[in-house]
């Protein structure tokens, strides 16, 4: 068992298991995540015999790092080796004040958004708990980040934007963002990290609930007529279902806002019109708007908008209030950046 993908809760019960009191616990998970130790021998304050006992049946093991491609911008991809031999995607996106990590919740991805590379990829598996917050531990291994230790801390925000649809994976996802939350364990403040769907409506409020984390949604279209044809999950949960599960996020107000994220595709979904359009959509929600122009992928059937349109699109938005940021792709050398992660696995 790797102890990794356990909830502090879940831990305390694998060492009451092995009848031992639950401040060794404690113990245990401070060098698992305030030490990063990856080996129980590293333990020193843990008595030989339960370090032993540990060995036998539990390890700590990260996502061994295959291949990091660096971009000129200095975001850096890393293709992840898991223990079945299944590969994932991990991007870590160093700039001037800050750091992120952008971390995969899934083998591929089975909803299929047509712009989007991942979805040219078959869906292979959802990662396990210790997989995802794995990742996490890569990137500070990476950076030599002494993680919550000390101010110095060096990844600054995580955002679940990787490979697949996080909400389709909860579970797993639930677990590994409680660990990065935990005061003792990763200690990410809730507001450092955010999670992406696409939007699969039922656990959109569960998860605002009970991880309370910053909710941004790949709306990408301002209708389910558009929206039908570039996201197949509009057949199932259509834009006025999702706009209203947004609407019910708790905690969500000026300070703290749903990021609809845009991405502009030329001749699709990028007029004028379309931008007014998605302005009436969100207007009674607190937003802002992310516009992403489109990142080229080999054989993909789009195109992206050019400049000026994004800039028109952006100012219609503006002209209405909406607060609209348009992003700078990152790793687009490298295919690290928004939409075009894709590892070689396939699904069996
Ligand atoms: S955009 Fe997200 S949900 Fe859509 S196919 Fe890509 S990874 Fe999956």
């Amino acid at each position: 068992m790797n102890l990794l993908g356990f909830t502090r809760q879940n831990f305390a019960v694998v060492f009451e298991q092995m009848n031992v009191p639950k401040w060794r616990a404690g113990q245990v998970w401070d060098w698992i995540y305030r030490k990063s130790a990856t080996s129980f021998d590293e333990m020193s304050n843990v008595p030989a015999e339960m370090r032993a006992e540990l060995q036998g049946n539990h390890s700590i093991a990260y996502p061994a790092v295959d291949r990091v491609l660096t971009s000129s911008d200095g975001t850096e991809k890393f293709l992840l080796q898991l223990s079945d031999g299944e590969s994932v995607e991990m991007v870590l996106i160093p700039e001037r004040d800050r750091c992120t990590v952008c971390v995969s919740s899934q083998i591929g991805c089975g909803v299929k958004c047509s712009f989007c590379h991942t979805g040219t990829q078959p869906f292979v598996r959802n990662l396990e708990a210790h997989e995802i917050v794995g990742q996490v531990m890569v990137a500070r291994q990476r950076l030599s980040d002494p993680g919550a230790l000390n101010s110095k801390r060096l990844i600054t925000n995580i955002v679940m934007m990787g490979m697949g649809e996080p909400l389709h994976n909860y579970e797993n996802v639930s677990s590994a963002i409680k660990i990065m939350m935990d005061s003792d364990g990763l200690a990410f403040s809730r507001r450092r990290i955010t999670l992406s769907t696409s939007g699969v409506v039922p656990f959109i409020v569960r998860c605002g609930t009970e991880l309370c984390v910053n909710l941004a949604v790949s709306l990408h279209a301002p209708n389910d007529e558009i929206r039908n044809k570039i996201m197949p999950i509009n057949n199932m949960y259509n834009v006025r279902e999702l706009i209203n599960a947004c609407r019910q996020y708790p905690n969500t107000n000026e300070a703290r806002r749903i990021t609809f994220e845009y991405v502009m595709l030329r001749d699709v979904n990028d007029s004028e019109q379309q931008a007014i359009e998605l302005a009436a959509l969100i207007r009674d929600i607190p937003a802002k708007v992310n516009l992403i122009p489109w990142n080229p992928w080999p054989g993909a059937p789009f195109k992206t908008s050019s400049n000026s349109q994004i800039d028109r699109f952006a100012q219609a938005l503006a002209r209405t209030g909406v607060t609209v940021i348009t992003r700078t792709p990152r790793g687009q050398d490298i295919l690290a950046a928004c939409g075009q992660l894709k590892s070689s696995s396939l699904s069996k």
